[in-house]
């Protein structure tokens, strides 16, 4: 019986680092944003590759990748991983590539074991999982998922006022398909990806493999809190209807419900803040500001926001401000699937790899290929935890051992 040989940490670290050589700030970090020069760059190298390792290439609508390594029945619905090589401003080299990378390592181990796979094994590099030029993140996975279609494309904008339709079609990317991205259930077998975990959690615990039960899912509200303005020595304290202090005691509030929560895993952030007028002498008048709530369970993260409602209710009348809530998206967490996340265990106990069970905290293409498919993800630890930022670190080794367990995974999924 042909057996698979072990993922070498050389080859990980060439790919990644030409894969990085694509850069438009090699004076601090790397940035690779959608399209730009360095990403298609970057695009043409990885197709190069895949070309190198026997795989066929094609390319959908909205810019996806997808080398094809061919199983022995085409009929059968393919094993896909993968993952995404644009990047945030100013980011590392491993959020996202790394996930490709391993994808393939993969293809390289398991073309030179010469065992052969019943289901084709996809190589998918996601467009866009970033929000960097188009300010919508997971552009590739959405519209696999059904969730962007040509005319939303054209509504997305970039800073210098391009739709992303008027991008892909100067591309000469093939737009008059772009109903033909959209996935339905059944069209895929499995997707599992590998991806550098974003908390420290794995480096803490000592676990080279991070098993993903679930992928968070974000709540995003708009909250609007009018008071009265007026100047700020002539209002006593009593007479005043401090927009921004109201806004604070619901900032806390909502701190208090993020860390009191009995979920798993939630985080709750306010990262956006505008004042109105925003002067020295002024009480606000009117502050809006961002919440973002995220949750590996829907119930509880709708629990939360219910809580956070009747706290506003009591804000309101408390300090004689009046509050709207707009809700901007309330999505679904991702249960990755449980027979995928048995075989990644599976592998890791055959080949010694010690792992743990935990849960994704930010949201991944995966997230959005769960719609129509089974996904699992495999996470590698990153040193402190630290990702989108030039110090993001993960050790060539741990991304080897990743990859053992990711073939192992894809070989039992392609002849399953
Ligand atoms: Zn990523």
């Amino acid at each position: 019986m042909q057996q698979l040989g072990k993922a070498n940490s050389a080859n990980i670290e060439t790919w990644l680092e030409t894969i990085n050589t694509y850069n438009s700030t090699p004076e601090f970090g790397t940035t690779r944003v959608l399209f730009t020069e360095p990403e298609v760059g970057a695009r043409n190298y990885v197709k190069g590759e895949m070309k190198k390792l026997g795989m066929t290439i094609h390319e959908d609508a909205i810019g996806n990748i997808f080398g094809v390594y061919p199983g022995t029945d085409a009929t059968l619905p393919p094993v896909w991983t993968g993952s995404h090589i644009d990047t945030v401003l100013n980011a590392g080299m491993f959020d996202g590539m790394s996930g490709v990378v391993a994808g393939l390592e993969a293809v390289r181990l398991i073309r030179e074991s010469g065992i052969s796979l019943r289901r084709s094994l996809v190589v998918v590099v996601y467009t866009s999982e970033e929000p960097t030029r188009f300010k919508l993140g997971c552009l590739g996975s959405r519209a696999l998922a059904g969730k962007l279609d040509a005319a939303e494309a054209a509504t997305l904008h970039d800073a210098a006022g391009k739709s992303l339709y008027e991008v892909l079609e100067q591309l000469g990317f093939p737009v008059q398909d772009f109903d033909l991205v959209k996935k339905k259930p059944g069209d895929v077998f499995a997707a599992v990806e590998l991806h550098i975990d974003q908390t420290g959690v794995l480096e803490r615990a000592g676990k080279t493999v991070g098993i993903v039960k679930t992928i968070c899912a974000p709540t995003v509200l708009e909250v609007e809190v009018i008071g009265r303005q007026s100047h700020a020595g002539g209002t006593s304290m009593e007479e005043r209807r401090d927009a921004y202090m109201a806004a604070c005691e619901l900032a806390l509030v909502l701190e208090n419900l993020g860390r009191h929560s009995d979920s798993e895993y939630t985080t709750v952030t306010v990262g956006k803040v505008e004042v109105i007028p925003n002067a020295v002498n002024v009480i606000p008048g009117k502050v809006v500001f961002s919440v973002d709530i995220r949750d590996c369970d829907y119930d509880k993260k709708n629990e939360l926001v219910m809580k956070f409602r009747q706290a506003v209710s009591k804000v309101e009348s408390e300090r004689g401000v009046a509050v709207t809530i707009k809700m901007v998206n309330n999505d679904h967490p991702m249960g990755c699937s449980p027979k995928i996340t048995q075989l990644i265990e599976k592998n890791c106990c055959q080949q010694d790899v010690p792992y743990m069970y935990t849960i994704s905290g930010a949201f991944h293409d995966s997230m959005l290929v769960g719609d129509f498919a089974p996904v699992a993800m495999i996470f590698v630890p990153s040193h402190d935890g630290i990702s989108h930022s030039p110090q993001e670190w993960t050790d060539f080794d741990d991304l080897a051992a990743g990859t053992d367990v990711l073939t192992g995974t894809l070989v039992a999924l392609a002849n399953a």
